[in-house]
């Protein structure tokens, strides 16, 4: 099988490289084992929340060269100041271009609401998450929340407590309704992308009116679990437009339903403009040629390989099993890639989870270009991009998706310009 390029991994990074890759007229595939992060995603892209020393950021465009200064093998310094500017634009308009619209900007990070009632900082949202401008404050003066009967995901009490803080009254009602009732029976049953399955039918939208409509005249807005619009986000402008009353949704313990939703809705788009994605097909192997990848061959596939003028490796990290960690090393499985780990394991963690971890800042050593690197010597047709890179901590720094993103457009561009596109 021949394609332009291959992309092993199907999450946010592989899924925004190919986008970017079809838009572009190339033939690529992604090749993609099962679920990714975005499975379990608040709803909300970091791009970056605290310089390594701790600091707060308020603007990553400007403090972006800080964090350059303190960690010059970060992704985000391996793009430089220029052009992580540029690709940051680049991919608020690649997302709302590609019709998946959300709120926030480079130039200053916003407040999400998380699912304890507390504030995170962050650079997009989607649209109808709960969030705020500022750090110290909400923008309403009164909200009815509501949240479905049994569901065990979401905490109304904890919201009321932290809104009440920042001088937000609250009123909380419980619901149910009788679709729901079979879920019921079996508590797990009662998650998220389960209910949002039932709400989502127009009979019950319906009863959510008038459900909603139970909110006090003088409750600026509704607060819902993310429990609604998993196929189709049109679903709560309905209700909105319905109710008279802004509708904002506050992220649920996983799974994730914004996440399942954005990640549908970019698989769809993929294969809309043409291209090939294999879900639940892994990439077990590769043929390598001085400094080439020249097959790579799947579980699904046997001995039929993949052929490709380019490759990305967008496996993820330890969550998605694009980095392995055994008791004596960190490796990476396909091509055995050179992986930047501390020798010794008691290094790798710290016991008190709250502090830095070492492994989160583990991952695949590249070039100042993405190109993979094995046994020192970079592979020029074999390019890594999101989660699995090392040199950044995700957690500590909140950059996860800005560093998926952002070196998926990369590296999506400079295969294009390289193939002699744009
Ligand atoms: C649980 C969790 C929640 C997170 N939530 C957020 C959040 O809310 N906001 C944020 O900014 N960041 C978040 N992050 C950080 C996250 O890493 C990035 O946001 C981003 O989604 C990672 O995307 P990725 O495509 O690089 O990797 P992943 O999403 O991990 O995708 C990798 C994909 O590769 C596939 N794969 C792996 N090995 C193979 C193989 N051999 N062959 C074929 N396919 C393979 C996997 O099945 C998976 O689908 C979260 C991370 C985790 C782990």
């Amino acid at each position: 099988m021949k394609f332009d390029t291959v992309i092993i991994g199907g999450g946010l990074s592989g899924l925004i490289c190919g986008i970017r890759l079809v838009q572009e007229g190339q033939r690529c595939a992604i090749v993609s084992s099962g679920q990714s992060a975005l499975h379990f995603s608040s709803g909300s892209f970091d791009l970056m929340n605290r310089l390594p020393n701790g600091d707060v950021v308020t603007n990553p465009l400007s403090s972006v060269k800080s964090l350059m200064a303190m960690y010059p093998d970060h992704p985000y310094s391996k793009l430089g100041v220029e052009v992580f500017t540029e690709l940051a634009y680049e991919a608020e308009s690649f997302l709302g271009g590609i019709g998946l619209s959300m709120k926030g900007s480079a130039n200053k990070n916003h407040y999400r609401i998380t699912p304890l009632g507390t504030l995170k900082p962050t650079w997009l949202s989607t649209l109808n998450l709960a969030v705020s401008d500022s750090e110290s404050s909400l923008p309403w003066k009164k909200v009815s929340i509501f949240n479905i009967s049994g569901f065990l995901d979401f905490y109304p009490r904890f919201l009321a407590d932290e809104f009440a803080q920042l001088g937000v009254k609250s009123e909380t009602f419980l619901f149910s309704l009788p679709d729901l009732d079979h879920l019921r029976r079996n508590p797990s049953e009662l998650r998220a992308t389960n209910i949002t399955r039932i709400l989502d039918k127009d009979t019950n939208v319906k009863e959510l009116v008038n459900i909603f409509k139970k909110a006090s005249s003088d409750s600026d807005a509704i607060i819902f679990p993310a429990c609604l619009g998993l196929k189709d986000s049109n679903v709560l402008e309905d209700l909105q437009r319905l109710v008279e009353k802004p509708i904002y949704m506050v992220p649920t313990l996983p799974p994730s339903v914004i996440g399942i939703h954005a990640q549908q809705y970019m698989h769809d788009y993929f294969i809309h403009l043409g291209g090939v994605y294999m879900l639940g097909d892994t990439i077990k192997k590769c043929e390598i040629e001085g400094d080439k990848v020249k097959k790579i061959y799947s579980y699904n596939h046997g001995d039929i390989p993949f052929m490709a003028k380019n490759v990305v490796l967008a496996t993820g990290s330890y969550f998605s099993q694009g980095l392995i960690a055994s008791r004596e090393k960190i490796y990476e499985p396909i091509f055995d890639l050179d992986v930047n780990y501390m020798k010794d394991r008691p290094d790798w963690y710290d016991r008190n989870i709250f502090e830095s971890q070492n492994y989160q800042s583990f991952g695949v050593k590249t070039t100042a270009t993405f190109n993979a690197l094995k046994q020192g010597m970079p592979l020029e047709n074999l390019y890594v991009s999101g989660a699995i890179l090392d040199g950044f901590n995700p957690i500590k720094e909140g950059s996860g998706a800005g560093v998926s993103i952002l070196s998926a457009l990369y590296i999506a561009n400079r295969i294009i310009k390289k193939e002699g596109g744009i």
